[in-house]
């Protein structure tokens, strides 16, 4: 037996959990604080039997393996040690722990540095990189902050970035995984996502790249563009410039939060080095977090037209749950941070933070503004708009302190006010149950929890049973999980994680932590076929498009033309169709019966 299924059997997922979190025994499971996430009402559940664990609240999730590799910042290996030191097990000697996952993040890292290079050398040493350096110092960014920020460009090309990764061996796979290079449309090959753009490279705190964001110089669509998720960057969880900038944001005890990297070039370069980027339209939870490990205090610096005002209204909200102190900065109408301090210059911008209300005070006047406060349903639409933004505040005295601003505003009685909290029902966050249909969803648990029928069911199962379903890259994993033997020292929801899209993983982990009955064969039978019923029509009414375009083409063809291999693909087709309707009406009458 292999290290990894010793661990499996003899560790225990509620133990390591409780390093991290307090949990109470709820039923089957345990529920405590989540341990990745700030919260005040428990959403994170440990599932002992399942050895799994699931946040309700934030959506994290996993086995044993990655909650020590995210606690512990390890990489999977690492993680296998830890903890096979922990339940005394004996490691092999000198042999390599599953060489093929262990630097799966490392490879990734390596690659964005070496892409970071590239792109820094396009920059500096093409002609078409020295019109993008003079677009730069046009718009006045100086020789200082390119090398600073690590800016970089990516040639107007398809696959200049892809040749250099091959002209070094980089494994295609990997590449592709980094989200620097994407699949063509006819699956023959990979072509160049950033073309033509200035690139700027985004670190994680610890100033590693992690992904690239682009700007356009050639006017494409859209202006701005960012790395998809990859096993190293996950949108939402990073803050653009903390690297650069978290020491001065400690000194001086606030952060200046803009939204994208233009504005943190503008500031930075100004000397206002006390900022970071959301990159997005809002801030998220993770980001709020992130930020209060450096301050307690954030200014939010977004633009002044409807959107960004919006944006500011939850940026603010997020703050509040996080126990951090805000102010929105109130730029004149159609400015932004970045023109705003390019002709104002940074002491007047400093004077705008001064002056700039509170969080608070901005998001009563945002909330109200079109209201009429004299009508009674429009004031109180508003006091409980106000509520829900607040009610999340750790402190029980800054939340009464609130209260008390707020009853003076609309002159309402603070106790009303304060009913409006307790009211709340305890939500359990966003569900990404739905996300599957029924009969999917049960054959996931059965999958993961039943090994025998697993194994079973997967003799049965083919590619077509599962196509175009959410789950479908789960289901290929699995498939070739079981063709192969599961020979592999490593944790199949450790690769799981590795390979498909994290809100799928969140998903996944959601509904396997789900209270269920046990299982049967026949139960996973009879759910194969009812997927069946679901994914058959949708395969046919395709085939049925394909089969409609290829007659049109056939009707617009010019006489000379040779019409019998059209002819021939629509017969196929036909044929195709015909099987499926077959098959589908068996099961309708296997079901009838
Ligand atoms: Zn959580």
């Amino acid at each position: 037996m292999d290290t990894v299924e010793q661990i499996k059997q003899v560790a225990s997922i509620v133990e390591i959990a409780s390093q991290y979190t307090s949990l109470k025994k709820r039923g089957r499971r345990f529920i405590g604080l989540c341990p990745f996430h700030s919260e005040k009402t428990p959403s994170f559940t440990v599932d002992d039997e399942r050895q799994l664990y699931h946040c309700f609240g934030c959506g994290a999730g996993g086995d044993i393996f990655t909650l020590v590799m995210e606690k512990e910042d390890l990489s999977f290996p690492e993680a296998v040690r830890y903890l096979a030191h922990k339940y005394n097990i004996e490691l092999p000697k000198q042999k390599k722990l599953s060489p093929k996952y262990q630097s799966q993040k490392e490879k990734l890292f390596k690659i964005s540095q070496k892409a970071l290079a590239f792109y820094k050398k396009n920059l500096l040493n093409t002609t078409e990189g020295k019109k993008a350096l003079q677009y730069l110092k046009k718009r006045g960014v100086s020789e200082n902050t390119i090398n600073e920020l690590k800016i970089g460009y990516s040639l107007n090309s398809w696959d200049s970035l892809l040749k250099y990764f091959q002209q070094i061996k980089t494994d295609i796979k990997e590449l592709e995984k980094s989200g620097l290079v994407m699949r063509r449309n006819d699956k023959q090959g990979f072509y160049d996502r950033f073309r033509g753009r200035i690139i700027f490279p985004i670190f994680d705190v610890s100033g590693k790249t992690v992904a690239f964001g682009g700007r356009t110089l050639f006017n494409d669509k859209p202006k701005y563009m960012n790395s998809p998720d990859t096993p190293i960057y996950t949108k939402g969880q990073i803050l653009y410039g903390l690297n650069f900038s978290k020491e001065s944001i400690r000194n001086s005890k606030q952060m200046i939060l803009v939204e994208g990297y233009t504005d943190f070039l503008s500031l930075y370069q100004g000397g206002i080095t006390n900022v970071a980027a959301s990159l997005g339209t809002s801030l998220t939870e993770n980001q709020a977090s992130l930020a209060s490990r450096f301050t307690k205090s954030i200014a939010i610096a977004y633009d002044s037209d409807d959107a960004g005002k919006k944006a500011a209204c939850r940026a603010v909200s997020i703050c509040f749950a996080q126990g951090i102190r805000t102010q929105v900065i109130l730029f004149p109408k159609g400015q932004d941070p970045d023109n705003y301090i390019t002709e104002q210059g940074p002491e007047k911008f400093k004077s705008l933070v001064n002056q700039s209300p509170s969080g608070l005070k901005f998001l009563i006047q945002e909330t109200s503004r079109g209201k009429n406060l004299d009508n009674p349903e429009e004031k109180a639409q508003v006091a409980h708009r106000i509520m829900e933004n607040i009610r999340d505040i750790p402190d029980s005295i800054v939340l009464s302190e609130y209260i008390k601003k707020i009853s003076e505003y609309l002159s309402l009685n603070e106790g009303e006010l304060r009913s409006l909290i307790k009211k709340k029902t305890t939500s359990p966050g966003k569900s990404q149950t739905n996300w599957f249909f029924n009969a999917e969803k049960r054959l996931l648990q059965i999958i993961f929890n039943n090994g025998d029928i697993a194994i079973k069911l997967f003799e049965n199962i083919q590619e077509e049973d599962y196509k175009g379903l959410k789950s479908e890259p789960i289901f290929q994993i699995f498939s070739e999980f079981f063709k192969k033997e599961q020979s592999d020292s490593h944790s199949k929801i450790y690769e799981l994680k590795e390979k498909i899209d994290p809100s799928l993983f969140r998903a996944l982990t959601e509904i396997l932590v789900e209270e269920a009955h046990s299982p049967s064969f026949q139960e996973a039978k009879d759910c194969l076929c009812a997927l069946r019923q679901v994914v058959l029509p949708r395969l046919i009414k395709k085939l049925q498009n394909e089969l409609k375009s290829r007659e049109n083409r056939l009707r617009k063809m010019a006489k000379g033309e040779d019409r019998n291999a059209i002819i021939k693909e629509i017969n196929l087709i036909i044929k195709e169709i015909n099987e499926k309707q077959k098959a589908l009406c068996e099961i309708s009458q296997q079901n009838n019966q």
